[in-house]
């Protein structure tokens, strides 16, 4: 079969499930199977499938069809113009938690601060602090994370991205692995906050593919906030910034935890939801 039918066939199979877009899961996977660029299938459209080619493609469209994300199957998710492995073991880095770090940036630069020292909570594929580390050379960059499985993913793409000198990991639950108080200019997060009780709410692939403590948060989404925010408090130094990023509908839960806080800012995604909270430890 050449490449031309091939792509056909897997974006009919691959239609009749409910997986997104299928022209575009059929030509990743045959990207990811035959390790070439997308121009590639275009230009050799008539180039045969060998035999072990055809049977690798129908493996992954076989997996992508059950509702696998197209990431855990490919092993790559893009974040900030950096290429992140992924596993299963973590959370797939989302466009909108581009906010979180551009908010980070904005407010370092205004900080004028010449070594910031900067924590990201519950690191995941370590894409918060890898994209800091990537525009930070001289800040002191440590990320922490309660997953083994997830840290070495983290660590793997800090090597990977050339930036493993530049973030110290730490296999920790939050801020649990600092003990010394009021140290850090800025704490960053993107911590897990969907409810158990708006599991039917989620995706079915975020909810039977993407790790559950990376998800779920207890009943009602709020468990990490609430154990954070004063963790955060503890460490961050007087007029340090705590950056989170927040679920959907659930700004005005978070602000009530942060009575206490200054400078108290919420940051829209592009489709205008609050997204990112920015606050300030009093000084
Ligand atoms: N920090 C990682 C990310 O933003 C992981 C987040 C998480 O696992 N909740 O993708």
């Amino acid at each position: 079969m050449d490449l031309r039918s091939a792509l056909t066939r897997a974006t009919e199979r691959l239609a009749q499930e409910p997986v997104g877009p299928p022209r575009m899961a059929a030509e990743t996977l045959l990207m990811h199977v035959l390790g070439c660029e997308r121009a590639y299938l275009h230009a050799h459209s008539e180039r045969e499938l060998s035999a072990e080619e055809g049977a690798r493609y129908d493996a992954v469209v076989t997996e992508r069809a059950s509702g696998k994300p197209l990431q855990y199957i490919t092993g790559h998710q893009e974040f900030r113009g950096l290429d992140f492995k992924v596993s299963p073991a973590v959370l797939i880095p989302r466009p909108e938690t581009e906010h979180l770090v551009e908010e980070a940036l904005e407010r370092l630069h205004k900080s004028g601060l010449t070594r910031p020292r900067i924590v990201d909570v519950g690191t995941g594929s370590g894409c918060v602090i890898l994209a800091l580390a990537s525009e930070l050379k001289d800040a002191e960059l440590h990320a922490t994370e309660i997953s083994a499985e997830a840290l070495s993913v983290a660590s793997q793409n800090a090597e990977h991205l050339g930036l493993s000198g530049h973030v110290q990991f730490h296999q920790a639950d939050l801020l649990a692995c600092f003990t010394e108080n009021s140290t850090f200019d800025l704490v960053v997060s993107n911590p897990p906050y969907v409810g158990l009780d708006e599991r039917d709410k989620v995706q079915r692939e975020v909810r039977e593919h993407e790790p559950h403590v990376a998800v779920f948060a207890g009943e009602h989404g709020f468990d990490i906030y609430r154990r954070l925010i004063p963790e955060a408090a503890r460490v961050l130094r007087p007029g340090g910034w705590l950056l989170m990023e927040i679920g959907y509908s659930i700004s005005g839960p978070v602000e009530e935890l942060l009575i206490g806080w200054e400078d108290v800012h919420f940051v829209p995604d592009l489709q205008g939801i609050p997204r990112v909270v920015v606050v300030k430890k009093p000084a």
